[in-house]
């Protein structure tokens, strides 16, 4: 969902989103969003500039201001290379796909090694499963139960992770963030 038209919405709804000072997002997964008070205090603080402005305002007696709905950091930060561990960012790599049947509802993660018989909960030892392949799987190890996943689960780097998250945008963006963000989504009229 687009969302255009704002100016009535509770503050809490006014996230701005964080470029880094490259003009960036600070980060994709997940997209780097800060609550308009943090925004407001490093407006204050000097420490970033307002790109882009919601219609909503903020206002005290002697002040108002324009809540900004997209801000750049003054000072780069180096992005890391690697995404966080994250169930969202395991589905991501994984394609929100199950890795045993293809299904793409239900879905949860499977411990390749199961934690029973040592596991760990790690890049290198989850894939997404939906909770029938799951429940199938068991405790076994996949040569206990002939069932392999499509991938070798691996670490991904986050450039693997953008190519897949291209197709899957988030369900709220303002308008004012699709210049900086790679989604290619149709406004709401
Ligand atoms: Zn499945």
């Amino acid at each position: 969902m687009i969302v255009n038209h704002i100016s009535e919405l509770p503050l809490e709804k006014c996230p701005a989103l964080v470029l880094n000072a490259d003009y960036r997002p600070l980060s994709y997964y997940p997209l780097s969003l800060w609550c308009w008070q943090d925004v407001v205090r490093d407006v204050f603080l000097d420490r970033v500039n307002i790109v882009s402005e919601y219609e909503r305002e903020i206002r005290s007696p002697s002040f108002s201001m324009k809540l900004p709905s997209v801000i750049s950091l003054k000072t780069f930060i180096k992005p890391s290379e690697y995404p966080n561990f994250t169930r969202f960012n395991v589905f991501l790599r994984d394609k929100f796909t199950c890795q045993y049947c293809g299904a793409h509802k239900n879905l949860t993660f499977d411990h390749l090694v199961p934690k029973s018989k040592g596991g760990i909960t790690s890049w290198e030892n989850v894939v997404t499963a939906c909770m029938c392949c799951n429940v199938k799987k068991g405790n076994r190890l996949s040569s206990e139960c002939a069932m392999y996943p499509k991938i070798k689960p691996y670490r991904p780097t986050d450039e693997q992770l953008h190519k897949n998250g291209r197709n899957f945008p988030p369900n709220f963006l303002h308008q004012s963030w699709l210049d900086y963000l790679y989604w290619d989504v149709r406004l709401e009229a």
